[in-house]
């Protein structure tokens, strides 16, 4: 058992939370999500010999991936004694889908059960969320149950439980939407489905933007991803795959450099007081270092823009001047900027931003040069209805906000 999540306080003590949950291996773990060489020494501890890993990583990559199976035993270009031994000691499982909900609009929500520490805690529960688009369809994915950090206008921020997601459990969100769209070789979709309908895949972007902050976790979302990009696997290229941050900023050129996904950070706000305000992080990277590293970051040019996040907070951070201001402090930076209307919460102390200020702030950000597109809110039936998948209101705005940021992405 070890603790998987390592915090920093700092001297004011307020910038995160520390990290209260462990995650306990089941006995027999999944090798979904493994990267190859992780996967290569499971076959190493079932006796398969070194020589002949590489093949059977490959075999075994072909069927997790290309194919969808989800038993062993329909593993059929693998030796009987060989899928008997898995069988023995690994399981192809996915986090478990506890519900789904399917707007009219196509979007789609799962909501996932993860293991917990013992038996006797509450399961920890995460949602992915799938919007289809003409021609393409985002996967939101989370990183972490909860998070560390304290964002105020976050509601993930205020959830007493963290830990973090392991590869296999983050990659498996991948696989549970593919699961349920009936997006394998031979697989048939649900009655009604929204899909793209080019005869292409029927996931075609990721974004990390579900809950948690993936740089502090970011072993796990690096192989991940690393996975869902493999060429001989699921195959989405870096290009499609979007990584949120709130400034987590030493571990940004990492990204870059070990991850090479997009980039998205966000900002939400133009000056350090507000900003330390609203993402207390930026008490230890402030807004000149994120830009900084943002400037740096590996890979980015005008093809490969950041996206800057941008939530509209009425009377906060909604002013023409903030508008002004933020073109002013990204110039010299290929980015892209993405307002995003403000989700309210239960007991949360902001209002979303009026329609029409909304409009002035993108109006000014368009005429600089910017590209601000502000979009329809989809899945809205099913939002109404999300307190059928649990009853406690915090996860009511959960689910909304999720959707809400997977939306904001699907330009
Ligand atoms: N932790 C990462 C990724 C998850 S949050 C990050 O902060 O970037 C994804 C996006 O949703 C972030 O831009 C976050 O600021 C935004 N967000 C969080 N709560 C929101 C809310 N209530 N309304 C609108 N956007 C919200
Ligand atoms: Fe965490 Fe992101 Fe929410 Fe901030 S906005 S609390 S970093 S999930």
């Amino acid at each position: 058992m070890t603790t998987i999540l390592q915090t920093e306080s700092t001297p004011r003590g307020f910038v995160e939370k520390t990290a209260l949950e462990r995650y306990v291996a089941p006995a027999k773990p999944s090798l979904v999500g493994l990267s190859r060489a992780a996967l290569a020494e499971a076959l190493g501890t079932i006796g398969v010999p070194a020589t002949q890993r590489k093949m059977r990583v490959q075999q075994l990559w072909n069927w997790i991936y290309i194919r969808g199976v989800t038993r062993f035993a329909d593993m059929s270009s693998v030796s009987k004694e060989l899928r008997a031994a898995l069988e023995a000691h690994f399981t192809l499982d996915r986090p478990e889908v506890v519900a789904e909900q399917v707007s009219v609009d196509g979007t789609r929500k799962w909501l996932l059960r993860l293991p917990g520490e013992h038996a006797a805690e509450r399961p920890h529960e995460v949602e992915c969320v799938y919007i289809p688009d003409a021609g393409r369809a985002t996967l939101c994915v989370s990183s972490q149950v909860g998070c560390t950090l304290t964002c105020s206008f976050c509601h993930t921020g205020t959830q007493r439980l963290v830990r973090n997601l392991t590869a296999s459990e983050i990659v498996g969100q991948v696989m549970v939407a593919r699961d349920r769209l009936g997006d394998w070789p031979g697989g048939t979709s649900p009655e009604g489905a929204i899909v793209p309908t080019d005869g292409g895949r029927f996931v075609t972007n990721v974004v990390m933007m579900g809950m948690g902050e993936p740089l502090y976790n970011f072993e796990a979302v690096r192989d991940a991803l690393l996975v869902v990009q493999d060429g001989d696997g699921i195959g989405i290229s870096k290009r499609r795959i979007t990584l949120s941050t709130s400034g987590v900023v030493p571990n940004i050129a990492r990204a870059g450099s070990e991850i090479g996904t997009m980039l998205a950070i966000s900002l939400h706000a133009v000056n350090d007081d507000l900003r330390n305000e609203l993402v207390p992080l930026n008490r230890k990277y402030p807004i000149a270092a994120l830009l900084d590293a943002c400037r740096n970051y590996p890979g980015v040019s005008n093809a490969r823009r950041i996206t800057f996040e941008y939530v509209m907070l009425k009377g906060v951070n909604d002013s023409l001047d903030d508008a002004k201001k933020l073109v002013r402090l990204l110039k010299g930076i290929p980015a892209k900027i993405n307002l995003i209307p403000f989700n309210p919460w239960p007991g949360s102390r902001y209002e979303c931003s009026d329609w029409e200020q909304i409009e002035k702030f993108s109006e000014h950000i368009f005429n600089a040069g910017y590209s601000s597109p502000v979009r329809t809110p989809r899945g809205r039936d099913i939002l109404a209805a999300c307190g059928q998948l649990k009853s406690a209101t915090e996860k009511l705005s959960a689910r909304e906000r999720m959707a809400l940021r997977a939306m904001a992405m699907t330009d």
